[in-house]
């Protein structure tokens, strides 16, 4: 058999023309406008483009495919109920621009790998099946029927179903989440590793062991009514736009904002709102009260800080700060909680967390007075190996004040991708409870495997191990968006087939197992057309709001398939059921989710309401777990950092969403046309004898294999020193696969301790 010429793992590691500005201190205002207009139009076409933003976010309209910030429950903005970043999720999927045969016949997928992420993304909608034969360099069109019949046979040719792994992305739909794990498990595995495996897994893992669930307990409305938000490790700016105009409804209704983040962001700082006239003409909100520059994966001794001193003031005069009825009543291990707090020195956890003793004491006090508290967080706060005892301290917090299951007070884990918390709730988990194994048994009349699968790391690992053979991607970007770049490679490329249900070309198509699959799928702007006439899909954003979404743009190729027809043709072809009658009415999906799924009560009725349908939620309700919440008494993190050792995390630009880049700018941060950056303390650039934009190399060593990204430009930025930032995917080959969170297995992409080395040092003992 020929041999298929070697495809290079990474992007290739060349330099734009990097212009470095300084940061702004406002974020959206004309220029998000002006950005939006300029992307939509260059990419969709203004009439194509305009008809499908008027649609977005309303009620009866497209639900955004990029983050999972909540629209709001009563009236939807006319102008537009989207953000920036919303413009650029639509610009991406609603491209006329298509590549096929014809394109794939002209470019081999080394070819192919030269071009950078954004370029990758920019040649157009996936259009027709595809497949790359053992030993081929060229993609060449092939049937969909012998497409997933390859797909059935080779999987039904594993010695065990524990051979395949099934991922998700948290762009799938409720509806195809569903009838994707149903399939898998009736093909026997709980291999359904998903993207919140890599993302708020953490939270999910914190929450369900102290509040009773894995989600976060606010609502939208909360935040018109809460008197401070204390938002944690979180960019909303960039990464949730519209949550600046809750913030901004917030601050005018009274309420206080604490941001705690190693980067001042533009988004934390003020909000000049686009919807608003003075917004359009520069006037902007302030909205941060008090910016505590924490270190790094600080936090947990920051609020940990914050509750020593709270209890303090507490010791000074009993009940006026802790609320003792609610601990009283509705918690438990409160005493080991005060315990722990008392043990610690608060002195030592200043240093620790790299924020002045009076900072701390500002923030003790203004909590103590604004009884109504809401703590967000994001993946400053999940992706580090002690990210779900950070998490926990963020409840005690809650707890303590009593600030949850009430108007205006709660946890607010904010997702970032749009349904990423509804594939959850569907069962797309490698660790389901049992109660789903049992419904479906009812339901469906077969023994669902129990034993737990792998989640997103262990797949990487079963795959380089040749334990796992066959991977199956619905949506994302698996190569980009896993740690230890490289070795993830090396997994996909022992596969004997990996199969990417996707919309657009991106780097998993060229690093591939030996036969390789892209079954192009219909985008959420795409019009569904079933023979049982048009259908709409549903999701659930951060605030367990279960609304509906359905596209209205005529699919650019006649060649796309649905996400629930792609998964009901490779049941066929592997399983032999037959579930055309699901896919040809989704309504019959959903009546088997209601009846599977806790809390889908008269679910195609409810999902026709205007808004959809909140889902029960004992966080929010106050039952808990048997009506008792826990505190927990967790342990601060202890790193030691030689001089020449730094802690990098790895973060997204404002022209990203998540693996997908939009464009090369940093506009919010001042970096212009340039990706392969390292943000530095100017101090630690003098120190470490580098000059700004000199190039340079990283290194991280772990276990005792050395990592290396090569050519990044330094860029002195304020962030606190012994630390450094990165974008991914860049510098996702510095995350060792088996650097994860205890408890959630979340790669530790935001703390990983690297070296960073003139481009004249030489690396050792490399992976
Ligand atoms: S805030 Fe998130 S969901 Fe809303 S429009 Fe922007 S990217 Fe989309």
């Amino acid at each position: 058999m020929k041999k298929r010429k070697p495809v290079p793992f990474r992007a290739p590691e060349k330099f734009e023309s990097l212009q470095v500005k300084r940061p702004e201190t406002k974020a959206a205002g004309a220029t998000a406008v002006a950005k939006a207009v300029q992307i939509v139009s260059s990419r969709v076409g203004i009439l194509r483009g305009g008809k499908t933003l008027m649609k977005l976010n309303q009620v009866d309209g497209v639900d955004c495919p990029g983050c999972a910030w909540p629209d709001p429950d009563d009236e939807r903005s006319g102008l537009g109920e989207y953000c920036e970043n919303g413009a650029k999720a639509i610009a991406e999927e609603a491209t006329t621009k298509t590549i096929g045969g014809a394109f794939f016949s002209q470019h081999s997928i080394q070819e192919l790998s030269l071009l950078s992420d954004y370029e990758l993304g920019q040649q157009g909608r996936l259009s027709e099946p595809l497949i790359l034969e053992p030993g081929e360099d060229y993609y060449r069109p092939i049937s969909w029927d012998k497409a997933v019949q390859i797909i059935g046979d080779t999987l039904n040719q594993l010695e065990s179903p524990n051979q395949a792994v099934f991922y998700t992305s948290g762009r799938t739909s409720n509806e195809a989440a569903f009838l994707y794990q149903l399939f898998v498990r009736m093909f026997g595995t709980n291999n359904l590793p998903d993207c919140s495996n890599m993302c708020h897994e953490s939270s999910g893992v914190a929450l369900s062991e102290t509040l009773g669930v894995g989600k976060g307990s606010v609502t939208l409305d909360d935040f018109n009514q809460t008197d401070l938000i204390f938002i944690l490790g979180q960019n909303p700016g960039t990464n949730h736009p519209r949550m600046l105009t809750a913030l901004e409804k917030a601050k005018k209704n009274g309420a206080k904002i604490i941001s705690a983040n190693p980067l001042a962001e533009a988004g934390l700082i003020s909000f000049s709102n686009p919807q608003k006239v003075a917004g359009l003409l520069g006037s902007a909100t302030p909205l941060t009260d008090l910016y505590l520059q924490v270190k790094v994966n600080g936090d947990l001794a920051l609020l940990k800080a914050v509750m020593h001193r709270l209890l303090v003031m507490e010791t000074q005069a009993p009940g006026s700060v802790f609320d003792l009825e609610f601990i009283q009543n509705k918690t438990l291990g409160f005493e080991e909680f005060v315990e722990g707090i008392k043990s610690e020195d608060f002195e030592a956890l200043c240093d620790s967390c790299g924020v002045e003793a009076e900072e701390i004491i500002q923030a003790a006090e203004l909590i103590k007075s604004h009884p109504k508290m809401i703590i967000c967080w994001a993946m400053g706060l999940t992706q580090h190996e002690n990210a779900v005892d950070t998490i926990k301290e963020a409840v005690n917090l809650l707890l303590l004040r009593g600030s949850i299951a009430k108007p205006g007070a709660g946890s607010c884990p904010v997702r970032g991708h749009s349904n990423v918390q509804g594939d959850r709730t569907m069962g797309i988990w490698e660790k389901s409870p049992e109660w789903v194994a049992d419904n479906l048994a009812k339901e469906f009349s077969f023994s669902p495997p129990t034993e737990p699968g792998y989640d997103t790391v262990q797949a990487i690992n079963a795959m380089h191990q040749g334990m796992a053979k066959v991977f199956v991607g619905m949506g994302g970007n698996f190569h980009s968006a896993t740690p230890d770049t490289d070795f993830s490679s090396q997994a996909l490329q022992n596969c004997k087939l990996t199969v990417q249900i996707s919309t657009k070309l991106n780097r998993s198509h060229l690093v591939t197992g030996e036969t390789a699959l892209i079954l192009p799928c219909l985008a959420r702007t795409d019009i569904d057309l079933q023979s049982g006439g048009k259908q709409l899909v549903s999701v659930e954003n951060s605030m367990g709001v279960v609304h509906q979404s359905r596209g209205s743009l005529e699919p650019v190729s006649d060649r796309l398939k649905s996400e629930p027809a792609i998964v009901a043709a490779i049941a066929k072809a592997t399983l032999g059921v037959n579930w055309d009658h699901l896919v040809s009415n989704y309504d019959m999906i959903r009546d088997h989710i209601e009846r599977v799924i806790p809390g889908f009560d008269d679910y195609n009725e409810r999902l026709r309401q205007p808004g959809g349908f909140y889902l029960p939620n004992v966080a929010r309700s106050g039952e808990f777990m048997q009506g008792k919440a826990r505190f927990s008494n967790v342990q601060v993190p202890q790193s030691k950092l030689e001089p020449h050792q730094f802690v990098m995390m790895t973060i997204r630009s404002h022209d990203q969403f998540n693996t997908t880049v939009y464009g090369k700018d940093d506009r919010y941060r001042g970096i212009i046309n340039e990706r392969r950056v390292v943000l530095m303390n100017p101090d630690d650039i003098k120190r470490m004898g580098f000059k700004q934009q000199q190039v340079v190399n990283l290194t991280s060593s772990y276990q005792g294999v050395t990592r290396e990204v090569r050519n990044f430009k330094i860029v002195p930025y304020s962030i606190p020193r012994g630390n450094l930032a990165t974008y991914f995917p860049e510098a996702n080959p510095l995350v060792p696969v088996d650097l994860v969170a205890r408890k959630s297995g979340t790669p530790c992409s935001k703390s990983v301790v690297v070296q960073i080395l003139s481009t004249k040092e030489q690396i050792t003992n490399k992976l």
